[in-house]
């Protein structure tokens, strides 16, 4: 059942002081945390969970992330309203609404089919509607539909994929955890056809994006 009331509110006000206190600034970002009913993205089973600044199981043995890593990604990449986004990853959604929030075209890739199916399903029915999801590997890349203006990958990458750098517009950014058993932050700016910059934060933890298909 869809149900947001004034305790979903109440609770969502606090996770958007607590991210606020962890240094997010970005007032668009905060607002969109202020705004999406995290519950709705998890098993209600698992309601109280949904507004502490945890990431927590979903299907599919997978994550829906931490509010606060969401929150510094999505900061990272400056979106414009209009920009068109690559996420790796779709995941619960939850980062897709966020995009979304802030008026990014979205195309999302998830290589579990369940995962897709399911998210793809959920996110029509509660209005959020991103240009496109897809079901396989992010690796590759959405080629048919590059360049984009960011890219976010929200899984663990052993690497940094050559395809993903590869899609992204000159003047673009992709914002990527990059190692294996804990992951630094990553930032690629990308300055000409031949040239990055790259920028490292702190370290975080993903599930790992992986490379082959089930
Ligand atoms: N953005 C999601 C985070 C989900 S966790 C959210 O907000 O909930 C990371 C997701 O990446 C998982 O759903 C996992 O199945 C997916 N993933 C892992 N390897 C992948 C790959 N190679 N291509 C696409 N998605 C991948």
């Amino acid at each position: 059942m869809i149900e947001d009331n004034f305790r979903h509110k109440g609770k969502r006000q606090q996770l958007v002081k607590t991210v606020t206190r962890k240094g997010i600034t970005d007032k668009k970002v905060l607002e969109a945390i202020g705004k999406i009913p995290r519950h709705l993205f998890m098993d209600s089973s698992f309601e109280d969970h949904a507004y502490q600044d945890k990431a927590f199981p979903i299907a599919a043995d997978q994550t829906i992330s931490q509010p606060y890593t969401v929150a510094f990604q999505t900061e990272k990449l400056e979106i414009e309203k209009g920009d068109k986004v690559l996420e790796i990853g779709t995941g619960s959604g939850y980062q897709t609404a966020v995009l979304c929030e802030l008026g990014a075209k979205v195309y999302s890739i998830e290589r579990q089919r369940e995962l897709y199916k399911k998210t793809k399903n959920f996110l029509n029915k509660i209005g959020y509607r991103p240009k496109h999801l897809s079901f396989g590997d992010g690796y590759k890349g959405l080629p048919e539909y590059a360049p984009f203006d960011k890219i976010i990958v929200t899984a663990g990458a052993p690497y940094v994929p050559k395809d993903l750098l590869g899609q992204l517009k000159v003047g673009g950014r992709m914002i990527i955890p990059v190692g294996s058993d804990v992951q630094t932050m990553t930032m690629f700016i990308r300055k000409s056809p031949q040239e990055f910059d790259k920028t490292e934060f702190g370290q975080f933890r993903f599930v790992p994006l992986l490379e082959d298909k089930n």
